[in-house]
């Protein structure tokens, strides 16, 4: 099939590369004109694991293709997929600004036959405002469906190539038949397609959003309660996560979630709640605590330094909202770093993949380091704030030897507080009392710890 794809970004490159892979022709258009030369020239602007070869072997066998150029990219197309972003706007709504002049530029090169699908995460709604737009325009009756995207950063391809479910909003079985065709080779018994109203649809992205977004808020919140009370989230976890009906996933503690779509699509689908007159208690609690959460390990730096943080040195590991990409878009790292520049810390950083982006917003504030361990030299400590696997199997004798005090921060739990001690560390972490010691009421007998996940 001819597939156009509007909107280059981590959705639009990884949708647009996968469905060249499968067969189809596909012309990505953006209006980033630097974002498109690159492309053109091979480079790939965004971290995604997998995808610069994808994209490469792809526009080697003429499949991709790219373009500023909407009309190039839709005049033929039977397929024309929207997947700009939709970022938060003033108010925590969602700003559909770059949709609707899409849409409006759309209209006089849309072939009759083509469907139009807002891949974009849109409020409720949307589908039916652009079919109703596309219709005034062109003077016709346009297809117009929703497929809302699930795939998450650093998992992308995986998790487009072999998605949990398709889900597609639809109004004709036309649009159904044509679209689940465009999926057949991702789609598998256990991996249904799934057609439903595109209003059903497009709700569908944002309380999936919202469920994760919840089931963190609600850890980090058992987390802090932990702390309090001399528990230990790990262990609590362990208890409830083996109960079926409760499970693991998206309940780690840490440092808050951030990328361009939990705070965001959280906010939006309040908004809309609050639209339709519906106080949205759930929402915004889990939003709030969120935000709160990002702060909770600079609080921990604040008060083990007291009145001497002033003029002293931190290693930051991990800037990218989360590991295996560049985005920092509502990082935690950046809530820290605005903190301790703030309090006159020196910060040393360093992420895999997400300096340069980091840079782009600090400049020379920062000293950006080559190697993890290059920002530990000369240190007053460490702080995690992304889980990266580079960082979890370190020498400890290493990262003591270049930090000046052995001082950890440790944001995502990654390592045991038994361990640290052992190593001799002074280490905090999320929801577990520092530096290993097990509470007033005594210390629990080694042999007694646990040693599985
Ligand atoms: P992004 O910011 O990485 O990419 C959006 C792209 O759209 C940019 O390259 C931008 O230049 C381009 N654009 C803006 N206006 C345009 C126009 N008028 N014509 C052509 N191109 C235009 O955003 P993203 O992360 O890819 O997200 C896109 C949508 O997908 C959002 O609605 C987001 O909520 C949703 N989504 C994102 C993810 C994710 O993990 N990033 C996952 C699921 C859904």
């Amino acid at each position: 099939m001819k597939i156009a794809m509007v909107g280059a970004g981590y959705v639009g490159l990884v949708t647009g590369s996968c469905f060249a892979d499968s067969g189809n022709e596909v012309w990505c258009v953006d209006i980033d004109q630097a974002k498109i030369e690159k492309l053109t020239r091979g480079e790939i602007p965004i971290f995604e694991p997998g995808l610069a070869e994808m994209v490469l072997r792809n526009v080697e066998m003429g499949r991709l293709h790219f373009t500023t150029d909407l009309a190039q990219a839709v005049g033929r197309a039977e397929i024309v997929y929207l997947a700009v972003g939709t970022p938060q706007a003033n108010d925590g709504s969602a700003d559909l600004s770059a949709l609707w002049s899409v849409v409006a530029g759309l209209a006089e090169h849309l072939p009759s036959t083509a469907i139009t699908v807002v891949k974009s995460t849109v409020p409720v709604g949307t589908n039916a405002k652009v079919y109703e737009r596309l219709r005034e325009l062109t003077d016709r009756d346009c297809e117009v469906a929703s497929n809302p995207e699930f795939l998450k950063e650093g998992a992308a391809i995986d998790d487009f190539t072999e998605p949990d479910r398709v889900v597609v909003g639809v109004r004709s079985r036309r649009a159904a038949e044509v679209l689940e065709q465009l999926y057949r080779p991702f789609l598998e018994p256990d991996r249904p397609f799934l057609t439903m109203s595109p209003e059903s649809a497009e709700l569908t992205k944002y309380v999936a959003n919202a469920l994760l977004s919840t089931k963190i808020s609600f850890i980090n919140e058992m987390a802090n309660l932990c702390e309090r009370m001399e528990g230990d989230i790990n262990e609590v976890r362990r208890g409830i996560g083996h109960d079926q009906r409760i499970g693991f996933a998206f309940l780690s503690p840490g440092v808050g979630y951030g990328g361009s779509c939990f705070p965001k699509d959280v906010r939006a689908l309040a908004c809309m709640a609050e639209e339709h007159g519906l106080e949205p208690r759930i929402l915004r609690a889990v939003d709030e605590v969120n935000s709160q959460q990002k702060h909770v390990l600079t609080d921990k730096v604040e008060q083990h330094f007291g009145d001497n943080l002033l003029g002293r040195t931190l290693a930051i590991w991990g800037l990218a909202f989360k590991p295996q990409t560049d985005d920092i878009r509502e990082a935690p790292a950046l809530v820290m770093i605005d903190r301790l520049l703030a309090r006159g810390v020196n910060l040393r950083v360093f992420d895999p993949e997400a300096l340069a982006n980091v840079r782009a917003i600090y400049g020379d504030k920062l000293f950006y380091a080559a190697t993890a361990m290059e920002a530990l030299v000369d240190a007053d400590g460490l702080a995690i704030n992304t889980e990266w696997s580079e960082f979890r199997q370190v020498q400890f004798e290493m990262v003591k030897a270049k930090l000046k005090t052995p001082l950890v921060f440790d944001g995502r739990n990654i390592y045991e507080p038994d361990q640290m001690r052992r190593h001799g560390f002074t280490y905090y972490s999320i929801g577990r009392l520092p530096r290993g010691v097990r509470g007033r009421r005594g210390a629990v007998e080694p042999a007694l710890l646990p040693l599985q996940k």
